[in-house]
């Protein structure tokens, strides 16, 4: 254990000094960009879409540093950050849901002026043609661009994800789950991922006479980590929390089988066997948002997983077929070096983590200002699975592992793992609002908690 700190802590500081270098540098270079930006009156446009991890921190960067004549169109349908981390802990525990939605006013008050636009909405699809390209949005607005990056993610339904795009009734979302799971007895949750985990613990630790059963399809829980993380938390949900955990079995949900909530379901195992619950709760299949690409690009998307294909400058990657405008019958010349995709959406090597995205978004930034300048695109994405691919998975209310491993997800490399029991019930989730520069706003959200406004 003391050796898993050391290790931690330092394979963590030879990458955050650096980064923190890099943080200081950004900050004074975006003082020196506030300053010499001016807004235009016809300005060529960066379309950003998606703004969640990797979407936010792309838009960041780019107000930081795109040069006079370029605007940063920012399309994103929800009015709030959903902090996703936190939706297993606050499906469960009530009253804290209005901190899992983080205003997006630090990101927009740090722009310079006339360099950001935000646009609440949802793109319905992108467009290439003579003219250029454009996107357009649900009630018909079209945003012409010059670049174009999707950072759109994955959709999952409740209680990963909610679907409402307002703060108040994303709440309401959270909240009937946790209504449903308090009036339930017997819940079976189905997927040993890290939300299944997280949420089959979270359960049953903050109602321990409720019977939680953990169902998963494969021989060992979350497939995307290493042994040690695996066989940690399978004997921390079976001997200490009581959660009864089911291994390698994909049971058929006869009724109401493409609902992710169930209420009274009996569930078939592989023997046959029927077993009746309260509540049973899908925490599986995540749907990449990448379609909007396919009128343009049908070739840029992943035939097996739906995500879309880039190449190592994370621009996207094209078997160069162009649809053209739909009122346009002549081919058009290959523009797609000037369309990016990164996060969870894109056919990436890394880690389907929140930090790969953040990483992710500075080269996109790099080969951007590259483009812009008349240069190639040079930066390359190249994986740190020990940095990237790192998770603080919760336990229970106080239990947590921090865990960090070498190598992709098929193979295993040294593995690091911290464990505490001093986890908070908010999970700290006002740091994550510091970060986003709205660190006051979350003393105000502490006082109201439930049915708090921006
Ligand atoms: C419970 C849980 C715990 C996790 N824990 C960790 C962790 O500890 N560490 C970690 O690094 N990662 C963690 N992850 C993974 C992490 O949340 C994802 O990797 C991350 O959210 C991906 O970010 P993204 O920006 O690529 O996409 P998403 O977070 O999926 O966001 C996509 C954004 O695009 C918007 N959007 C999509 N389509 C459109 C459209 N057509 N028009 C307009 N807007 C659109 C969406 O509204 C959304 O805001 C966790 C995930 C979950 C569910």
């Amino acid at each position: 254990m003391a050796s898993d700190t050391l290790k931690m802590f330092s394979r963590g500081l030879a990458w955050f000094i650096p980064y923190l270098l890099r943080q200081g540098l950004h900050t004074f270079y975006a003082m020196y960009h506030g300053w010499t930006y001016h807004a235009t009156s016809n300005p060529k446009h960066i379309v950003v879409i998606g703004g969640s991890f990797a979407g936010l921190e792309l838009v960041k960067r780019l107000t930081q540093t795109i040069p006079t004549g370029y605007k940063v169109i920012w399309i994103e349908k929800n009015s709030h950050l959903n902090y996703v981390f936190a939706f297993p802990r606050f499906s469960v525990v009530q009253g804290l849901e209005g901190r899992a939605f983080i205003p997006y006013t630090g990101v927009e008050a740090g722009a310079p002026e006339g360099c950001l636009r935000k646009i609440q909405g949802v793109v319905t699809g992108v467009f290439m043609g003579e003219e250029g390209g454009k996107v357009t949005l649900q009630g018909g607005e079209e945003v012409a661009f010059e670049y174009l990056v999707l950072a759109t993610g994955s959709t999952q339904p409740l209680p990963v994800q909610v679907s409402s795009t307002e703060r108040e009734d994303a709440c309401k979302e959270l909240q009937g789950v946790q209504s449903v799971i308090e009036e339930s007895q017997t819940i079976a949750i189905l997927g040993g991922g890290a939300v299944g985990v997280e949420l089959a613990s979270d359960i049953k630790d903050f109602y321990q006479d409720k019977e939680v059963t953990l169902v998963h399809s494969r021989d060992q829980l979350l497939n995307r980590f290493g042994p040690r993380l695996q066989d940690h938390t399978l004997t921390a949900l079976r001997n200490e929390l009581g959660v009864r955990v089911l291994l390698g079995e994909r049971p058929r949900l006869p009724s109401g089988g493409e609902s992710s909530m169930t209420r009274n379901a009996r569930l078939v195992f592989k023997d046959g066997r029927e077993e009746a619950f309260d509540l049973v709760i899908g925490c599986t299949g995540q749907r990449p948002n990448s379609s909007i690409l396919a009128t343009a690009y049908p070739g840029s998307l992943c035939g097996k997983s739906s995500r879309i294909l880039v190449q190592p400058t994370l621009q996207i990657l094209t078997n160069n077929t162009i649809t053209a405008f739909p009122a346009t019958t002549h081919p058009t010349p290959n523009r797609s070096e000037r369309v990016f995709a990164l996060g969870d959406v894109a056919a990436h090597p890394g880690p389907l983590m929140a930090r790969a995205g953040v990483v992710q978004s500075e080269i996109v930034v790099q080969n951007i200002l590259s483009l812009i300048n008349g240069q190639p695109a040079k930066k390359i994405y190249k994986p740190n699975w020990f940095i990237e691919g790192a998770i603080k998975l919760t336990l229970g209310k106080t239990h947590y592992a921090i865990y960090a491993r070498d190598g992709g997800e098929k193979e295993t490399g040294d593995e690091v793992m911290i464990v505490s029991k001093k986890g908070k019930v908010d999970l700290d989730v006002g740091m994550a609002w510091r970060q986003y520069g709205v660190g006051k706003e979350f003393a105000k959200a502490k006082r109201g908690d439930v049915g708090l406004s921006a």
